[in-house]
C-alpha cells in the first residue's frame, strides 16, 4: 500500500511572511491535499538571533487568511509533537549521540582560535574544517566531556565518493563528498542547526515529501547522508525555483515588496494573492489564470513546475485581483472593503452598497477606493468654466440650458434609480435635439462639482438621492447664471 503523503511547511519566525515562503507553503499544501495527505506546520525557531516576538502569530494569521489549513502543528498535535523546534532540544541531542555511535557525526572541541587558524580556503572565505577532532579516541572525548570542555557536534562527511539523489523538479543532483563540509549539527549552546533539525524532524514527523526553496537543493546530499547513516528512508524532494523582482534581484523584504500582509493592506484579496503566487513558477495544463483553491488542489502537478526563476509582476496580480473584485456582489464588496471605505472620504456618508456598485467595475484593488471616492467628499463651489468641453461642443450657455431642462423633468421621476434616470435623460436629449453627452456631462459636473467621478451622472444621482441631487442642481444653475451674468 502506498504510504500516506505527508508534507510540511517549516517557517522560521522572523516576523513577516514573505511571498516566496507563502508559495512554498501553498505548494506543500496543494500537493498534500491533492493526494489526500497531511499538511504539517512546524516552527523552525532554533536560530534565536533571528527570532521576532509575535512572529508565530503572523504565521497562523497568514495561513488562515490565505485559506491554507494545516492538519497538524503546534496548535494541533496529532502525536508527532512538539512542532516547535525549540521545544525539541533534547530530541536532537539524543539523535546526535546516536549518529555519533553510528559514525555519522563526532564531537568537536576546537576553539575559535584554532578554527580561525585554519584560514579561508573556500569560496565564502570560510575555512573548511579539517576533521581534527574525528581522530580523538573515545577516552579523550569522555575526558573532555567530563571536564566540561565546550563542544559542538559535527557531521562526518566522507572525503571521497559522490552523493546523489533525484529531485522531483531539478532531476538528478550529484555532489562530490569532498565539496561538502563537516557542518555543525549541534551548537555549543545545545541547539541544533537547521542542517540537523530538518532531518530529524522530517523523519520523526514522517514527512515523505520535502518541498522547499532551491537554496537547499545542493545541501540535500548532506541531509541524505544522515538519513542513510541512521538507516532511515529518504524522503522525496521538490525544490522550488526562486521568485525574482526583476532579472537581477530576488524579491525581498528589503525592497518592501514581498510581504503578504503588505499586499492585504494595499487592498488585494487574499484569494487573488494566493491564486497569483500559485502561478509564479507553476503553470496549469489548460493555462487557466483564475483558479480557486479547490481548482489549484485538483490541477497542481509537478510537471507544471518551472526550473527557471519567475518574476513577480505586481501589475499582473493587480489585474487578477480586479477579476476577483468584479465577481463580488455589492454586499460582499462592502464586507471585504469596509476598512478601506471607512478610511475614505465617504466614511459615514452614503449607502456603502451603492458606492460598491460604482466601484466594482472601476477598481482593481481596494487601495484605489480612497482616490476614486475623493470627489464625493463634499460638494463645494467649483469653477464654472469646467462645463466647457470642446470635443463634446459644450459651452457654458449650452450647459445651462441642459441643466434647466433637467431641472424641469427630474422632479417628476418617481423611481430614482440609475436605469430610470438614464432612460428619462436619454429621452430628454432627444427632445432637445442634443447629443446625450451634452446632457449627461453637464449634469454630472453640476451635481458633483468634480471633473472625474466614480460613476456617470445618473449613477451619482442615484447615490445622492433625489433631494440632494436637486439641491446641488439648483446651486450649479445659479453658479452658471452668475458666471454668464444673467
Ligand atoms: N526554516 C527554513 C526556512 O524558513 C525551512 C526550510 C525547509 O523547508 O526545509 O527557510
Amino acid at each position: 500500500m502506498e504510504e500516506k503523503v505527508r508534507t510540511r511547511f517549516a517557517p522560521s519566525p522572523t516576523g513577516f511572511m514573505h511571498i516566496g515562503n507563502l508559495r512554498t507553503c501553498l505548494y506543500a499544501y496543494l500537493f498534500a491535499k491533492q493526494h489526500g495527505g497531511d499538511f504539517v506546520l512546524r516552527i523552525e525557531d532554533t536560530d534565536r538571533e533571528r527570532y521576532v516576538e509575535g512572529a508565530i502569530d503572523v504565521i497562523y494569521r497568514t495561513l488562515k487568511t490565505a485559506g491554507i489549513e494545516h492538519d497538524e502543528g503546534p496548535d494541533k498535535d496529532k502525536g508527532y509533537g512538539p512542532y516547535v523546534q525549540s521545544e525539541r532540544k533534547s530530541i536532537y541531542l539524543e539523535y546526535a549521540k546516536k549518529l555519533i555511535d553510528l559514525g555519522g557525526a563526532y564531537y568537536c572541541f576546537c576553539t575559535k582560535e584554532r578554527l580561525a587558524s585554519l584560514g579561508g580556503d573556500n569560496e565564502a572565505g570560510v575555512h573548511k574544517y579539517d576533521k581534527h577532532c574525528l581522530s580523538l579516541s573515545k577516552e579523550e572525548v569522555q575526558e573532555k566531556l567530563a571536564a566540561g570542555v565546550p563542544y559542538v557536534i559535527r557531521q562526518n562527511i566522507p572525503t571521497e565518493g559522490v552523493s546523489e539523489y533525484d529531485d522531483m523538479v531539478f532531476g538528478h543532483i550529484s555532489v562530490p563528498n569532498a565539496d561538502m563540509e563537516d557542518n555543525i549539527l549541534i551548537k555549543s549552546d545545545g541547539m541544533p542547526t537547521y542542517n540537523f533539525a530538518n532531518v530529524v524532524d522530517d523523519h520523526l514527523m514522517k514527512i515523505n515529501y520535502v518541498i522547499r526553496g532551491i537554496e537547499y537543493l545542493s545541501s540535500t546530499p548532506k541531509y541524505n547522508l544522515m538519513y542513510d547513516a541512521f538507516g532511515w528512508e529518504r524522503p522525496h524532494y521538490m525544490h522550488l525555483s526562486p521568485i525574482m523582482k526583476d532579472a537581477q534581484r530576488k524579491l525581498s523584504k528589503r525592497y518592501g515588496d514581498a510581504n503578504f500582509e503588505d499586499f492585504l493592506a494595499k487592498g488585494y484579496l487574499p484569494e487573488a494573492i494566493v491564486n497569483y503566487i500559485a502561478l509564479l513558477g507553476w503553470s496549469p495544463k489548460n493555462n487557466d489564470e483564475k483558479l480557486s483553491m479547490q481548482e489549484l488542489i485538483d490541477q497542481f502537478s509537478v510537471d507544471g513546475l518551472s526550473k527557471s526563476p519567475s518574476i513577480f509582476d505586481e501589475a499582473k496580480m493587480r489585474w487578477l485581483n480586479g477579476r476577483y473584485i468584479k465577481e463580488l456582489t455589492p454586499a460582499q464588496f462592502v464586507e471585504k472593503a469596509r476598512a478601506f471605505l471607512d478610511a475614505s472620504a465617504v466614511n459615514g456618508k452614503y449607502d456603502y452598497e451603492k458606492i460598491a456598485k460604482l466601484l466594482i467595475p472601476r477598481v482593481e484593488t481596494f487601495g484605489e477606493i480612497a482616490e476614486k471616492v475623493e470627489p464625493l467628499a463634499e460638494f463645494k463651489e467649483y469653477n464654472p468654466t469646467m462645463f466647457e468641453h470642446k470635443k463634446m461642443k459644450i459651452t457654458m450657455p449650452l450647459a445651462l440650458s441642459s441643466l434647466l431642462a433637467c431641472r424641469e423633468v427630474l422632479p417628476s421621476v418617481e423611481d430614482w434609480t440609475d436605469e430610470t434616470l438614464k432612460a428619462r435623460l436619454n429621452d430628454l436629449a432627444a427632445e432637445l435635439g442634443v447629443k446625450t453627452g451634452q446632457v449627461f456631462l453637464p449634469l454630472r459636473l453640476a451635481i458633483t462639482g468634480a471633473a472625474t467621478t466614480p460613476g456617470g451622472a445618473t449613477e451619482m444621482a442615484e447615490l445622492f438621492g433625489k433631494e440632494e441631487t436637486l439641491k446641488r442642481l439648483d446651486f450649479s444653475i445659479s453658479l452658471l447664471q452668475k458666471a454668464l451674468a444673467l
